[in-house]
């Protein structure tokens, strides 16, 4: 099963020529999700050449400008095809009025149902085929949500030797035990999926966090995530300003990617003073904590692949 995240944009506040502003499309098996929607979120879609018109969930981190203005577009685009399934939008409070107002004022056509849910609290808030999406609150200069979508577990190894061993022939017999079913061998017995399985093995997880102060709780909700995306908006030598802006420097979040185990951190949110060529400081910096990090970029795609 595919797996895999677009950067739609990475920067912060501002949105710059080679840098739009901060937006994550994960695709899983062909189904969309979007995480924020800043402005230019659409020139990267086109430019990746993405057939995205029919999103599921957006999930909203907060309502600053730079993570919200790219959505009006993209919903009234969205009703260039036929769609049967609502589109879900999921964010802090006000993120209704936000879309009711957008809708209201540019006098959107819209085809298709838009259901919007405002999370106030920790917990899940999305279920899909085999996974969910988990809200928690960040700390900003208003209400932000960090979101995880983590895959249900999967099932332990097929151990072909176990099962001749225990007289069950190759065949259906062998599909029915991994998908869990218990079998009749050829001389009677029953033979268990736990007998010829081996321990259950972790679903994928991605992890979406962006604007806030570094805090310990955020590695409990990211922890052993194969993909995190974290803001990582300045250098060290500004830690003072990021404290007061209610922001984090690319160090301190490589500090909670460590906390948390991931595997792969991506930095993204930049803030517009550094160039591409100033982001390998943040980089550095980063790295030197936690060195599996890389710089997310425009239009970068990155599959996320199981463990084993
Ligand atoms: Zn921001
Ligand atoms: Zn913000």
């Amino acid at each position: 099963m595919n797996l895999e995240a677009f950067i739609l944009g990475s920067g912060g506040m501002m949105p710059l020529p080679n840098r739009h502003l901060t937006s994550v499309l994960l695709r899983r098996e062909g189904e969309l999700f979007l995480f924020d929607g800043g402005e230019g979120t659409q020139v990267s879609l086109r430019k990746l050449n993405l057939r995205w018109k029919k999103i599921s969930v957006i999930f909203v981190s907060h309502t600053h400008a730079d993570h919200v203005t790219g959505i009006p577009g993209l919903l009234m685009l969205s009703s260039q095809v036929d769609r049967d399934d609502p589109l879900y939008i999921i964010g802090p409070p006000r993120i209704a009025e936000y879309i009711e107002t957008s809708r209201r004022v540019l006098d959107m056509y819209i085809n298709y149902e838009i259901i919007v849910q405002e999370v106030t609290e920790p917990g899940i808030v999305y279920q899909g085929e085999g996974f969910h999406v988990r809200a928690f609150p960040l700390r900003h200069t208003k209400p932000c949500f960090g979101y995880t979508m983590e895959e249900d577990p999967r099932p332990g190894m097929f151990h072909p030797e176990k099962a001749e061993a225990l007289g069950v022939p190759r065949g259906p017999l062998w599909a029915a035990l991994q998908a869990g079913e218990t079998v009749t061998a050829a001389n009677g017995s029953e033979v268990r999926p736990g007998q010829v399985l081996g321990e259950k093995r972790k679903g994928r997880k991605f992890s979406f966090v962006t604007d806030t102060l570094p805090f310990s709780e955020i590695a409990d909700e990211v922890h052993y995530s194969d993909l995190f995306v974290c803001e990582g908006m300045f250098e060290r030598a500004l830690e003072e300003s990021a404290r007061e802006k209610k922001h984090m420097t690319a160090e301190q979040a490589a500090y909670i990617a460590a906390a948390a185990e991931v595997k792969t951190m991506a930095l993204i949110h930049y803030s517009p003073r550094y160039t591409e060529y100033d982001l390998k400081l943040l980089l550095k910096e980063a790295q030197n904590i936690f060195p599996g990090t890389i710089l997310s970029r425009d239009r970068m795609v990155y599959p996320i692949e199981y463990e084993d």
